[in-house]
């Protein structure tokens, strides 16, 4: 298409939250991208924080990170591993950030004493956020986070209807995800509350044009020309997005239902030729005839929230699908490790995903323990690799002592607090009285592996490039005879100051990284240190 105004499809939702805005949005991207679009995606979140930085993963769920260091919504991390485009700094928003650029510009005197209001000076600011750092994409998706009536929302909703009438309907776009509750006394699919969320939307200026209506079941033709009627759409805009039992088939499903075609019709272009889905089909045959099993293990805090381990989920699914085998999660509560470890019974492989604060940091280090002496493969991220250095110090180097400041004083801190490190816009500074919210190492950084090392051999290259979220860092000053005892640092900064990998030399698998590899895994492209962590623990199954 190649046009320099984009089309923007703007993505609501109503009745309930949860409906899997992100996904469909996700979704409807990657047939565009198969269609050979150029596609970028965007959240606007309602909420008042900065950004999801600083919110409990009890709340909020998982916490993503962009190559340039944003902390954004989990949803981005839908956007990427159904798209392949890496989300930036800019496809990600909230009301708190919104304000605080507002005020701001206030404090500076740039508005020149005018009075500052809702409308013009904060929906001009989203609008300002929407139409940024845009480049050759044909297509821009932006959800608007919550669910229609949310107050906080509506300066959202009032941007994007000014917008309509900025840059016209022939290049915008109103979807609406909606839900048709399933009422078993009366054997039906209901529509009054979606009809109750487009009329809440109509109140606020936005018709939208198509439905996405979520549903348990099929849509009968007439219940589908009731929507129609009674929520001021064509009869083919109602868009039936049944349920289906895994997420890789959502872009399948929602092209038969013509969700794509649709779109395309509304924006006058072509929809004869069919998007090539093989992808995702590929994906759906290796997952419904897999011929291995394997038990992982997964030892955290959130293990009762699992939308917390969102990105760490889907990267062990590609694992297993690499590896045509099918994946069982064993969420294991660190903060219930008992010291028979009857927990591990059954699994063949323990991941120790990153975290925060020690409670359930001794916990963790059991499971390390059992997955070191017991010859289990394991594999460590973030705060797992911090806590496989401190299990290491504590029992084979035999420093009782050793702990991360993290966790208090200690008086041999092979973990601490970075003061001081290097990116690529030159030195940045930390100190214990940072301000909390983005002052960590963020975003992509280069990392170099030894080449005689195990983990080299899994990214079968010298220089990498993967995502950091942490405030504490491997103390190497305090490590550095751990070699001799068959820790290898094989991963270390360009300056080769921060250990970012470690492994042991005398164990079939245990790796730890610094950095959260989960991050960069896709369905079609999954992530090689995923790949082999399930190979390994497939070949630990059949040893049983
Ligand atoms: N709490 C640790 C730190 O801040 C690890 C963070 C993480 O696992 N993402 O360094």
């Amino acid at each position: 298409m190649n046009s320099r105004t984009p089309k923007f499809i703007f993505i609501t939702g109503g009745v309930v939250s949860s409906l899997g805005k992100g996904l469909a949005s996700a979704s409807l991207a990657s047939i565009f991208i198969s269609r050979g679009f150029k596609v970028r995606l965007r959240k606007l979140d309602p909420y008042l924080n900065v950004d999801p930085g600083t919110m409990s993963p009890y709340q909020h769920g998982e916490c993503f990170v962009t190559d340039d260091g944003a902390e954004t919504d989990l949803d981005l991390g839908h956007y990427e591993r159904f798209t392949g485009v890496d989300s930036r700094k800019s496809d990600n928003v909230t009301t708190g950030k919104i304000y605080s650029q507002v005020l701001k510009k206030e404090r500076r005197g740039d508005y020149l004493g005018a009075t500052i209001q809702v409308i013009p000076h904060v929906t001009d600011a989203i609008k300002k956020f929407i139409l940024s750092d845009i480049n050759d994409e044909d297509f821009m998706f932006c959800e608007i986070g919550g669910t229609v009536g949310d107050i906080e929302s509506l300066p959202f909703i009032e941007a994007i209807r000014q917008l309509r009438n900025d840059l016209g309907k022939e290049n915008t776009c109103f979807v609406h995800v909606t839900l048709l509750p399933f009422i078993n006394a009366a054997k039906e699919l209901k529509t009054k509350p979606t009809q109750h969320s487009v009329k809440e939307l109509q109140g606020m200026g936005i018709q939208p044009d198509i439905l996405l209506c979520r549903t348990e079941l099929k849509i009968p033709n007439d219940q589908k020309k009731k929507i129609a009627q009674f929520c001021n759409v064509i009869e083919e805009a109602v868009i039936e997005a049944i349920d289906v039992n895994s997420i890789y088939k959502v872009p399948i499903a929602y092209h038969e239902s013509g969700f794509d075609k649709q779109i395309l019709k509304y924006f006058n272009l072509s929809y004869d030729k069919s998007p090539d889905l093989s992808v995702w089909k590929k994906i759906i045959s290796i997952q419904s005839s897999s011929d291995g099993e394997v038990n992982i293990g997964v030892v955290g805090k959130y293990t009762s929230i699992i939308d917390s381990y969102k990105s760490l989920i889907e990267a062990i699914t590609h694992g297993g699908i690499a590896n045509k085998t099918k994946v069982n999660l064993v969420w294991i509560d660190s903060e219930n490790i008992d010291i028979n470890f009857d927990c591990f019974k059954d699994v063949n492989g323990i991941i120790v995903p990153g975290g925060f604060g020690e409670r359930g940091s001794n916990g963790k280090i059991l499971a390390i323990n059992y997955a070191r002496l017991n010859k289990i493969p394991f594999l460590g991220i973030c705060l797992g690799m911090q806590l496989a250095v401190i299990e290491f110090a504590r029992n084979v180097m035999e420093i009782k002592d050793a702990s991360s400041t993290e966790f208090g004083k200690t008086t041999f801190p092979v973990i601490s607090l970075l003061t001081e490190w290097q990116t690529k816009k030159g030195k940045e500074k930390r100190d214990i009285l940072s301000e909390y919210g983005g002052t960590m190492r963020l975003g992509s950084y280069e990392c170099r592996l030894d080449k005689n090392s195990k983990i080299y051999n899994i990214y079968k290259n010298k220089i990498i490039y993967e995502r950091h979220r942490h405030r504490y860092e491997v103390n190497l000053d305090l490590c550095e005879n751990f070699f001799e005892k068959g820790m290898n640092f094989a991963g270390m900064s360009p300056d080769n100051i921060l250990p970012e990998t470690l492994e042991l030399n005398d164990h079939p698998w245990f790796i730890a990284v610094q950095f959260h590899p989960e991050l960069k895994s896709k369905p079609f492209q999954p992530h090689p240190l995923f790949i082999s962590f399930i190979n390994a623990s497939l070949n630990q199954s059949r040893l049983l």
